[in-house]
Formats: structure tokens, sequence, C-alpha cells
């Protein structure tokens, strides 16, 4: 039987560590494949178990400004939407206030103490809860949550962690508390590259055939779109 994999993902620091992966492959930024990378990273333990490793799910913890603190978030909003409805992610997002203090990882300003410890939580909950979990794949580097990661291990499960390679001090990889090679995602830059496929579609409004790299429900032609966008 296949070993059941659940990836989680601290949303701030992936987004962050998207440099490291631009500038591996000698680009200014490109699109990441969100849809391939939880199974791009359950082939690799796959490969490293020599055993077949199924994807129960994506766990996602991200944070989103407050409307108190009068940011546009609409952009964010989309791109977690995005996750959820076109990735399969499970996400959890937390609204925070930013403004003052919002550098460092220490106390409770900019969120990421709550994407710690949910992170944690949902780590020890699937590891308690029988037949679900044999293998936690953590995306982050918070040394944060290394007690939580071993309760995990407490419990019989391996863990798996997804890192960059930097030259930070304190990282959770230092820590060691992990079950195998660390993988890292600069060392996947070229396989996480979105590339958009060129296909044919039928326009929704007229049903004319054009080319397109759109991979939405619905599609609209160059010219139904230009004419929706001037009424
Ligand atoms: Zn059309």
């Amino acid at each position: 039987m296949a070993e059941k994999a659940i990836v989680f993902i601290d949303g701030g620091w992936l987004y962050r560590c998207r440099t490291a992966l631009f500038s591996k492959l000698g680009a200014e930024n490109f699109e990441i494949d969100y849809s391939k990378l939880p199974h791009l990273l359950c082939e690799d333990v796959a490969n490293a178990l020599d055993e077949d490793v199924s994807l129960v799910r994506t766990m996602y913890f991200g944070t989103i400004p407050s409307v108190r603190s009068g940011f546009n978030t609409a952009k964010q909003s989309a791109f977690y939407d995005f996750l959820a409805q076109s990735c399969n992610y499970d996400t959890s997002i937390h609204e925070v206030d930013i403004g003052g203090g919002e550098e460092g990882r220490s106390g409770t300003s900019g969120g990421f103490s709550w994407v710690d410890v949910s992170l944690a939580t949902n780590l020890v909950y699937f590891a308690a809860l029988p037949g679900v979990m044999d293998v936690a794949i953590v995306v982050g580097d918070s040394p944060d949550i290394e007690p939580a990661i071993r309760r995990v291990r407490h419990l019989g499960k391996r863990v798996q962690l997804v890192s960059v390679h930097s030259d930070a001090t304190s990282t959770l990889l230092d820590l060691r508390p992990h079950d195998f090679a660390p993988i890292y995602l600069d060392d996947h830059a070229a396989e996480m590259r979105l590339v958009r496929e060129t296909i044919k579609r039928i326009c929704k409004q007229c049903g004319r055939e054009e080319e397109t790299t759109w991979a939405g429900t619905d599609f609209f032609c160059r010219r139904c779109r230009g004419r929706h966008r001037s009424s």
C-alpha cells in the first residue's frame, strides 16, 4: 500500500524563497507551478523510500492584511482563491494588522507566529489521527515548529523537510528534525517553473476558435474580450 503524505506549506516562506528559484535559473521572474509542487515533493519522497507515495492533501498557511491595514488585498485574495480552487490546496488564511514592527520573526506581528502555531497544530493533529498520514512533508524553515515535528516523529511518522540553499542562521534544518535528506526547492527550479501550453479553444461568446494559454473555465476570444472592456 502506498505511503500517505500530507504537505504542510508556510505560504510566506514559500513566497519569499521564490527569489532563490529565479536566481537559480538566471531569471528575473517566472510563474511557479503550484499545482505540480506537492506532487513533485511526493515523487522525491517516493524515490527516497522506494515505495509509492500518495498525496492525501496539501495544507497551506498564509496571512493577509486586515481591512484596518488599508491595503488593497484583491490580488492576494485572488491568489489564495486560485490555490484553493485550481490547485486543490486546503488554505488557512489569517488576517493580520500590518504596520509597525512587521520585521523579524519574534512576537505576534506580521502573522509569523500564527502561521507557525497553525502549521504545528495541524502537524500534530494529523499525526495523531489513526491511518491518515505516514509522512509529513514540511515546506518552510521556522525553527519554532521543531517541538511539533519532534512529537510527530514520536508518533511514528516520518518527516521530510523542504527548504532552499541559503546562508541563513538558525534554520529548522540545523535542528535536524527529519528522516530524509532535505529537499531543496532551488534544485527543482526548472521543474517548478510553470510552462503554459498553447491550445485551441472555443470562445464562449461568439464560438470562434483561437489559440490561447488561458487554462481557466470560461474562454473568451481576443475580440470579445476587447468588446467587454470597452463597454
Ligand atoms: Zn469571441
